[in-house]
């Protein structure tokens, strides 16, 4: 099964992606980790990416497409996957329907995890002490808040295909796993 995580940032959904990935069997791709692995070993588009990171803003498209596919091509044919902070814009998700449809393959659904801001500050704030990354400052924070929730277009797009499905962020994480789980459905049991 091919299973997208949108939330804003602070909601947990790298969290959740970690825990549903290993409870069916699925990659767990997250573009944050991979550009900040990026960023570690110095390479190009780490060294590219790194000051957008820092600033809270969005990582140009191109260069976060030709990372993702990247990976994605060297996927298992036969691995379902939860994709993590992928897509972020409605052409990373036209970029993702392409590459998918050319293997004759899609989307199964999309769950948008969501809580309020004044939740969201306080998680990111409590994570900024132990987390180490250079992008959890108060300001890139407040930046991130306001430039990086899921953009309207790019939740329609999965609502139109009625692939979408809405989680409340805010419970505890087993509360918000047993919720996901719920909202995978029973196909989420039977496929990889
Ligand atoms: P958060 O934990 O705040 O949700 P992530 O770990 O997913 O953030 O991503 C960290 C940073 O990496 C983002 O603030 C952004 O700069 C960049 N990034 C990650 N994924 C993408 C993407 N799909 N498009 C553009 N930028 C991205």
């Amino acid at each position: 099964m091919y299973v997208i995580f949108f939330g804003p940032p602070g909601v947990g959904k790298g969290t959740q992606a970690l825990v549903i990935a290993e409870r069916y069997g699925w990659a767990h791709i997250s573009t944050g980790d991979m550009l900040r692995a990026h960023v570690k070993d110095g390479t190009a588009l780490g060294v590219k990416a790194k000051s957008f990171m820092d600033q809270g803003l969005l990582v140009p498209d191109d260069l976060v497409i030709d990372m993702f596919l990247d990976r994605l091509g060297r996927l298992r044919a036969d691995q379902g996957f939860v994709l993590d902070g992928f897509p972020r814009t409605l052409v990373q998700a036209l970029a993702l329907d392409t590459a998918l449809a050319s293997h004759g393959k899609a989307i199964d659904l999309a769950v948008n995890i969501t809580a309020p801001d004044d939740v969201l500050v306080e998680r990111m704030m409590g994570r900024a002490a132990e987390s180490g990354r250079s992008d959890d400052t108060p300001e890139a924070i407040r930046t991130r808040l306001e430039v990086q929730k899921p953009p309207a277009e790019l939740l329609d797009h999965y609502r139109a295909a009625g692939k979408l499905r809405d989680v409340d962020g805010q419970p505890d994480v087993e509360t918000v796993t047993s919720a996901i789980i719920s909202a995978l459905g029973v196909s989420a049991a039977s496929t990889s």
